[in-house]
């Protein structure tokens, strides 16, 4: 990707009528988005949640209108040609605000995290609409990532996978340090090479290597043990909405032993073979399968406790879920993590993962630190 990339405001201009397309599509009048990913990808405003509401009302036939905080409203991108905006302030009702944006509606999308006091109000406020989750609209578009945002998500793979490398070369020393001393170390070089902010910072040793979402904490790392480490982070591109990094690598701090090397390679080859099944058309739930076999066949089936995969975007956690019982298609533009693990409880863990993008030909890894079993003793 270079520096001809489509202008934000038009890339929004696109994604509000895709909106609309699917709405009149489904038959939903409106979409009653209260902040969150969806506003972001919509406005550019990212809301932080608050007990204020901040609500965009997209009519399917009409205007598009932001209610947002009169103290909040000087941090919102105005956009006239996108949305009207309509301040409130404090002792004003934004409920009723709301619900007068809705009255014609019967059939509205809510924000599937939308607060439920704030929903439960409005309900109250609207008998006549039948509601339903805002997702069911969003989900499948904003799975599909134009060319800003494949060109955001590379940069932000690119700079996570500058931490990886680090950690694999044995730049990032582990023996002797606390996970969490590891952890933070993780977290500041990831803002060093250019995240706005970090969303974890994972370090499993030893035998909380086995617990795959292991809150680090006070255990010191010893020599010959397994270390899993999955991190990411939230990269502006040009100052633009962000979007996220998620990327895991597992060590050893010395010589491994047989058992580890047999669960590494299963581990290894799950996603290796699970990335070569990756191009449009496939199911997503084909691709859970393909990693999910090899890990069986090497007699670890019952130890692979989660799905092989999630999309990854302004969320960092999105559609499309790679999980068995999902069938719609991979999609050109689709972007998701490929993470199979092996979890021996109170022992041992493995996992390895990495971001891809899916192009016509199939997928584009966003990351390329080693993925072979490396010894760190440092
Ligand atoms: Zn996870
Ligand atoms: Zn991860
Ligand atoms: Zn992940």
């Amino acid at each position: 990707m270079d520096g001809a990339l489509p202008d934000p405001a038009r890339l929004r201009a696109q994604r509000l009528a895709a909106v609309r397309d699917a709405m009149a599509s489904v038959g939903v009048d409106a979409l009653c988005c209260t902040g969150g990913a969806d506003l972001a990808w919509l406005t550019g405003y990212e809301a932080t949640a608050l007990e204020r509401p901040t609500v965009l009302v997209v009519e399917r036939d009409g205007a598009a209108t932001l209610v947002v905080p009169a103290l909040e409203a000087p941090r919102v991108g105005e956009d006239p040609r996108l949305f009207r905006l309509a301040p409130w302030r404090d002792g004003d009702d934004p409920v009723t605000l709301v619900a007068d944006l809705l009255r014609a509606a019967g059939d509205v999308a809510v924000s599937d995290t939308a607060r439920a006091g704030f929903l439960l109000a409005l309900e109250a406020a609207l008998p006549q609409v039948r509601w339903r989750a805002a997702s069911s609209i969003t989900g499948p578009l904003r799975a599909v990532k134009d060319a800003r945002e494949l060109a955001a998500l590379e940069a932000a793979g690119a700079a996570a996978d500058e931490v990886a490398k680090a950690l694999v070369a044995g730049e990032i020393p582990l023996l002797g340090r606390t996970e969490s001393e590891v952890a933070a170390e993780i977290g500041r070089r990831l803002l060093e090479v250019g995240h706005a902010a970090v969303n974890f910072a994972i370090v499993g040793s030893g035998p909380n290597a086995a617990s795959p979402h292991h809150e680090p904490g006070r255990r010191r790392i010893g020599p010959g043990e397994t270390v899993v480490c999955d991190f990411g982070g939230t990269f502006r591109l040009d100052g633009d909405v962000g979007y996220c990094s998620d990327v895991t690598r597992t060590v050893v701090t010395g010589e491994p032993t047989g058992e580890l090397r047999d669960l590494y390679d299963a581990v290894a080859a799950a996603q290796a073979e699970a990335l070569a099944a990756v191009r449009p058309g496939v199911p997503c739930e084909e691709i859970d399968r393909v990693g999910r076999a090899r890990i069986a066949h090497a007699g670890y089936g019952d130890a692979f406790v989660h799905r092989i995969g999630h999309g990854i975007g302004i969320e960092a956690h999105e559609d499309p879920y790679l999980v068995a019982g999902n069938r719609s298609p991979l999609r050109a533009g689709h972007a998701f993590s490929v993470e199979p693990g092996i979890y021996l409880a109170g022992r041992l863990g493995v996992r390895i993962e990495d971001v891809v993008l899916v192009a016509e030909d199939g997928a584009r890894l966003c990351s390329s630190a080693d993925r072979s079993l490396r010894v760190v003793e440092a």
